[in-house]
């Protein structure tokens, strides 16, 4: 045994109510339904990580996700946090997709490991970079307000508004069109989320284009099977494409690189954890695809840890990073969003450097 070998791992809840209904394509959000799992070494330092499921996505929600993390914390007991990838196929191979419980397991003994050898995680990662930019979001609200939304992110200096459509494709234009207003340099990145048909999106773009908006970036236009209607919004649309709902994983990240469906892939580490996050990162490298890091409805642990990642890779052309902002209260201390929505990594001396806001050992 050495001072990084697993000595205990556990999880808890992380609920919180949000600020607002956080409204999207497939639905609204109105709760923070997290896990926090925490790892403790036998040096006695302890590491942090955050699961949040999403179960629209794949099914995971608090229940499942605290039972698959207490379910796989036997098999952990014992190894050494200083094998990651390693640590990364045990956990692949007792919870499969599961991919929040994966990601709130590998978070944490990644913190516990680089915070007892004292280096920050984008120094792990390859620390390509230490500084990242996000967009802040706005999500399916009505035109005046999405453009009250667009001032207030303006004045906290940030550069990229992301639109969250495809419920209504006028109601979308309309949206849209408002920001666009409301925020005439701002950097636009549209998020449909499975809404429309490929038909409905290529005409949301001409309509756009007609008042002389072009988005920089348009994610999840259709449903996540359709790859062939993706690949037409990407072809015809004159604006990339970024497959979200689409890459669940590596094998997806190869498929699209093959065919070409999309020209950015959004990484999450809440679909499949951290090592497969850094594999589907590298295979969307290798094939010329651009790179995105996005989130779940996550805090600043979870937020923080994809920073590290898409920091130390480097690469990253969009970032949206910005979950923290809907909690009605922080629960993390620690690392937090700087001015103009910027990580600043450089400040972190070791682990995520992040942390329950709750005393360690309560
Ligand atoms: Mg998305």
């Amino acid at each position: 045994m050495s001072a990084t070998t697993i000595v205990a791992v556990d999880a808890r809840p992380l609920t919180l109510p949000m600020r607002e209904p956080f409204e999207i394509a497939g639905g609204a959000q109105t709760r923070v339904e997290n896990v926090v799992v925490r790892v403790r070494l036998k040096g006695g330092t302890a590491g942090f990580g955050e699961a949040a499921p999403l179960p629209a996505f794949n099914g995971e929600t608090q229940a499942s996700t605290l039972k698959a993390v207490r379910g796989a914390a036997p098999a952990l007991i014992g190894e050494d946090a200083a094998r990651p990838l390693l640590l990364a196929r045990k956990i692949e191979e007792r919870l499969g997709r599961l991919g929040a419980a994966r990601a709130g397991l590998e978070m944490a003994s990644l913190d516990a490991w680089s915070r007892r050898a004292r280096f920050p995680l984008w120094a792990y990662f390859g620390g390509a970079e230490t500084r990242l930019a996000t967009d802040v979001t706005v999500a399916i609200v009505p035109p005046h307000e999405a453009a009250r939304a667009a001032r207030r992110i303006r004045r906290l200096g940030v550069k990229t508004i992301k639109i969250k459509i495809g419920r209504d494709p006028d109601d979308d234009v309309a949206r849209v069109l408002a920001v666009s207003r409301a925020a005439p340099k701002a950097r636009l990145l549209l998020d449909a989320n499975q809404g429309y048909t490929a038909a409905q999106a290529l005409a949301v773009l001409r309509a756009l284009s007609r008042w002389g908006v072009k988005p920089a970036l348009f994610e999840q236009p259709v449903a996540k099977d359709d790859w062939d209607g993706m690949a037409r919004v990407d072809r015809e649309g004159g604006v990339p494409v970024a497959a979200d709902e689409s890459v669940s994983g590596r094998e997806d990240a190869w498929r699209l690189a093959r065919v070409r469906a999309a020209s950015v892939v959004n990484v999450k580490l809440m679909k499949y954890g951290i090592a497969e996050a850094a594999e589907v990162a590298a295979i969307a490298r290798a094939a010329g695809l651009g790179l995105m890091i996005g989130a779940m409805i996550e805090s600043s642990l979870g937020l923080g840890c994809a920073a590290h990642l898409a920091a130390g890779l480097g690469g990253f052309a969009f970032v949206d990073l910005d979950t923290a902002l809907w909690f009605t209260r922080d629960p993390m201390r620690g690392l937090k969003l700087g001015p103009g929505g910027t990580y600043d990594l450089s400040a972190v001396k070791a682990g995520v450097g992040v942390a329950p806001s709750w005393r360690d050992g309560q």
